[in-house]
């Protein structure tokens, strides 16, 4: 099972970017996943490989041009499920990126300046996803994120296949908080930190009573609305 992600961008030398590195990078050079960059300006038909153009109704800014993005999408041969990564979107959770990296193939749209033109989006039928609750100025990032938050799902990238299911959002909560040796750290201001004693007790079942509850407890003080959900 691999993964290939369509990228719509005009800024292609942005990728891979940092998934190129480590497990992703990895996992791209086994061909556990792969990408093709389609460049809008490449179907641009004036001199002057215009995609973008000023808004009707007025207003700041410049909107990507439906015409001109059909036929990047169009030179596609297999699209899967086309998302336009956009503020205006639902925030990605951990459950449609376990679902996106069961796909065989995705198409992002990555947008720039205002953002693209809706009869695009709507004619094509594209998932409108946003990362959260701010601005980028382009939709290149998101693709990034998106992209590595499936890459690591994909069988044999995270080689222990049980860590994603006990990770934050698997089960609806926050994980649990992690220690490593020394067992007992003092930090620079002379304080002595000891790891909590139940962890160094080998009770297995000690251990995961208390990790369910140190992530309940978690959960409820940074993040009551997951509970809520
Ligand atoms: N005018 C748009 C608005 O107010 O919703 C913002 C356009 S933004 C400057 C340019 C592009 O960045 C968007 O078309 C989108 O592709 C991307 N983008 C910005 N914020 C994002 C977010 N939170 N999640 C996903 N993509 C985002």
């Amino acid at each position: 099972m691999s993964l290939h992600v369509n990228i719509i961008t005009l800024f292609p030398e942005m990728f891979p970017s940092t998934l190129g590195q480590s497990l992703s990078g990895k996992a791209l050079e086994r061909g556990d996943w792969s990408y093709t960059c389609i460049n809008p300006r490449d179907f641009a038909k004036d001199v002057h490989k215009t995609v973008d153009d000023t808004p009707y109704g007025g207003g700041a800014g410049m909107v990507m041009r439906p015409d001109v993005l059909e036929k990047a999408l169009l030179s596609i041969k297999d699209t899967g499920q086309k998302l336009y990564l956009s503020p205006r979107g639902k925030t990605l959770k951990q459950q449609q990126v376990k679902n996106l990296s069961q796909s065989d193939t995705i198409t992002l749209l990555c947008g720039r300046y205002e953002g693209v033109d809706q009869r695009f989006l709507d004619a094509h039928d594209f998932t409108e996803l946003s990362i959260g609750d701010y601005v980028l100025s382009g939709g290149e990032p998101a693709a990034i994120i998106l992209m590595d938050a499936c890459i690591r799902l994909l069988p044999g990238v995270m080689g222990n296949e049980n860590t994603a299911d006990e990770e934050s959002f698997a089960n609806g909560l926050l994980e649990y908080p992690h220690y490593t040796r020394p067992a007992e750290w003092l930090d620079s201001q002379g304080n002595m930190h000891k790891v909590p004693e139940v962890l160094t007790s080998g009770n297995h079942a000690n251990i995961d009573k208390w990790r369910k509850e140190q992530s309940l407890e978690l959960t409820k003080k940074v993040r009551p609305d997951l509970l809520e959900e």
